[in-house]
């Protein structure tokens, strides 16, 4: 094998995973033992989204079942055309926040920086389904602008990585942002946004524990877990890693239809988190992106499911509903 210069010749398993992930809806239907009736509905609408999920979670669907879960979250359907009014590509306001360099400041104290539009994984319901990743610069690898905006904003303690998916950047370009931010005096904490450990928890290795809990920077992870059979052995022993190194882990997830939409599935959802160290942080009502509207459960119906669950779990597996409004200074908590 030969090797530019610069570059390792091995590459990390990660790497040669995420390159593997599935893009053909026929080889998903295959290896699930699906219907092809299904063919048609899932090419036409991965124009308007790609498919892409990776082998290690495609291994936790349930084999022969269209139902299942996991696979409701990749697999493009019909409904996907359906848009219904109220939905828009731009649900959250991102494009008005958006600062130089990729960051996105709303709320006080913290910024969240677009690191890459890449994902390992594309998720059906996601609300940055539609974003102009190609207008941020940070997503063609140069830091230097987000890094100008972060410190001329002293009033920021804590940098969000978020995309796309950050973990899909090498460490290299990753230790060299962290090697930016801590040089920033007010910034003291450095979270990621990030659905690798839970779908390609290959990702988290040494190189990764190195930069992400190496500075003096405290280092949280958030990851993105709707449905418990998304947490295998896998993915405790990268969060047990995690936890181990000293990050915080977190949990966000997205109530969704015909996914996560019953008191027992959220239940077991954030018992399993709590049993791999993970804290359930929060519960997001569905944004409403364009091609996402079948996954809506409306608010009554969340409260009811979070009153069940509160009903059934200690108050500290129970993540808080929110949903994001636009312009408003933090998440809005759904009360009840
Ligand atoms: C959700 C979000 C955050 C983080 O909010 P927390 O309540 O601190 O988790 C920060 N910035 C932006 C732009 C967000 O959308
Ligand atoms: S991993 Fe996150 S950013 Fe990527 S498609 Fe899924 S929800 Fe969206």
């Amino acid at each position: 094998m030969t090797a530019t210069a610069g570059e390792s010749v091995t590459k990390p398993a990660w790497q040669r995973m995420l390159a593997e992930a599935v893009r053909d809806p026929r080889l998903l239907l295959d290896e699930m033992g699906l219907d092809h009736g299904l063919l048609p509905a899932a090419r036409s609408a991965s124009g308007l989204f790609p498919l892409r999920a990776p082998w290690p979670y495609i291994r936790r669907m349930r084999y022969g079942d269209p139902n299942d879960p996991l696979l409701r979250q990749v697999l493009p359907l019909d409904a996907e055309h359906h848009d219904p009014p109220g939905y828009d590509s731009d649900p959250v306001g991102d494009g008005d926040a958006l600062q130089s360099g990729g960051v996105i400041h709303k709320y006080h104290g913290r910024a969240l920086l677009v690191a890459t539009g890449a994902c390992a994984i594309n998720c059906r319901y996601c609300f940055r389904r539609h974003f102009p990743y190609t207008e941020v610069n940070a997503s063609t690898g140069d830091w230097s602008q987000a890094l100008s905006y972060l410190a001329a904003e002293t009033s920021i303690t804590e940098v969000i990585l978020s995309g796309g998916d950050p973990l899909t950047l090498t460490d290299r370009r990753l230790a060299a942002l962290n090697d930016g931010l801590k040089q920033l005096d007010h910034i003291k904490r450095l979270r990621v946004h990030s659905r690798l450990p839970v779908v390609l928890p290959q990702r988290i290795d040494d190189h990764l524990i190195d930069w992400l809990t190496g500075s003096r920077l405290q280092p949280i992870l958030v990851i993105h877990a709707n449905h418990p059979n998304e947490l295998d052995d896998d993915v405790a022993s990268a969060m047990r890693r995690l936890q181990q190194a000293g990050a915080v882990t977190l949990n966000q997830a997205v109530l969704l239809r015909g996914v996560n939409d019953d008191v027992a599935t959220q239940a077991a959802l954030n018992e399993r988190l709590f049993d791999i160290g993970v804290h359930p942080y929060y519960l997001h009502l569905l944004d409403t992106v364009r091609g996402a509207s079948h996954f809506e459960v409306g608010s009554d119906e969340a409260i009811t499911i979070q009153r069940g669950v509160s009903a059934e779990l200690p108050g500290y597996m129970v993540p808080r509903l929110v949903r994001e409004i636009p312009g408003e200074p933090a998440k809005s908590w759904i009360h009840w």
